[in-house]
């Protein structure tokens, strides 16, 4: 969808955007762009070591004590949502300390900073978010972090949807399209590169090896949504979370509760206008989703006489270990499986290679 506003690197349509502007270096660069930054980030200590002593003629000479060799420091990078932290991890292997602050299951439109979240945040060298004002509450510290922390948008590298409130602002849900992740895999292996340059060419093998990966993803979800009946290729859930979603896989969204941000409430009028809706439209199921609480929207789904969908979907977050949906791409895999068996589809198994690091 063409959004001239958008255009990344030129003028951004509101005000939330322009102050970000301002205020941070970040990815710019969309996926066709690629490319890496150049600089490294800090000096960090190296091993070093000198012999214990040597001869020289008749004497010895003694050098001091031999100076224990340093581990090399790894550069501390602070991820904020769990879909970037596993994405993040998948890029970094052992090379770089990665630290997620919200955990899987959280829901990171209204996640509360708690006092340890600071401290890391201003101790980290890198951080990555996704922007878009998806972590709306953590962008105060992010904001005043340090001046020698470098900070990511990896989310901003996707040219984004207009919510479907306002054409002025972005939907940060840019991860729900497979071919979205890639750009934001290539968007945190630049972002590496620049910082710890004497592994760029592991972390660009890395996100080469994902996006071959994500490509194989996004042919199965295409696939696997082919399967269902045209007629029923219709998603309602709790929040939009789902537009590009959706548009990547042939969906049409029928309607949300909410809207882009589930911090607000939504109205008796919005929830009668989707009840109308969905007694038009007629899907076979609602869905409802892990971070958001399923009151509403089964008590929308009964007056609109329509079956709640059994499983729920992640949206924001992945799954818990165990969960089947702990990596990003087992959470698009997972959500896939629901939609495609409640609207009548059938999925093959999916391509679950998955990116473990090299
Ligand atoms: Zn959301």
């Amino acid at each position: 969808m063409s959004l001239p506003g958008f255009a990344l690197g030129g003028v951004l349509g509101n005000r939330s955007l322009q102050q970000r502007s301002l205020k941070r270096e970040r990815v710019h660069r969309l996926c066709a762009e690629g490319g890496g930054g150049g600089g490294g980030l800090n000096n960090f200590g190296r091993g070093r070591g000198d012999g214990d002593g040597y001869f020289g003629g008749d004497e010895v000479f003694r050098l001091p004590a031999a100076v224990p060799l340093e581990p090399t420091k790894k550069l501390d990078v602070i991820t904020t949502t769990s879909i970037i932290t596993d994405l993040a991890k998948c890029i970094a292997g052992d090379f770089l300390s990665i630290t997620g602050i919200i955990q899987p299951g959280d829901d990171p439109h209204v996640y509360e900073p708690v006092p340890t979240d600071s401290i890391r945040i201003e101790k980290a060298d890198i951080i990555l978010y996704n922007g878009f004002d998806l972590e709306m509450n953590l962008m105060p510290l992010i904001n005043n972090a340090t001046q020698q922390c470098k900070q990511f948008a990896v989310g901003e590298s996707v040219e984004p949807m207009p919510s479907c409130e306002s054409t002025d602002t972005p939907d940060p849900h840019v991860w729900n399209d497979a071919r979205n992740a890639a750009c934001m895999v290539n968007a945190i292996s630049d972002a590496f590169s620049e910082c710890d340059p004497e592994h760029g060419k592991i972390y660009l093998k890395r996100a080469r090896r994902m996006n071959k990966e994500l490509v194989e993803l996004d042919q199965w979800i295409k696939k696997s949504i082919q399967s269902v009946p045209e007629s029923k290729r219709m998603l309602v859930t709790t929040h939009d979370a789902f537009q590009y979603y959706a548009r990547a896989y042939g969906l049409t969204i029928l309607g949300t509760l909410m809207g882009i941000n589930t911090e607000e409430q939504p109205s008796a009028k919005m929830m009668s206008e989707l009840i109308s809706e969905i007694r038009l439209a007629k899907p076979p199921v609602v869905f409802f989703e892990k971070t958001v609480s399923p009151t509403l929207i089964r008590a929308v789904a009964e007056d609109a006489n329509v079956d709640l969908c059994d499983e729920s979907l992640y949206s924001d977050s992945i799954g818990p270990e165990g969960s089947g949906a702990e990596t990003y791409q087992r959470m698009m895999a997972y959500n896939t499986r629901v939609i495609v068996d409640a609207l009548g589809g059938r999925t093959g198994p999916p391509p679950l290679a998955f990116s473990s690091p090299l």
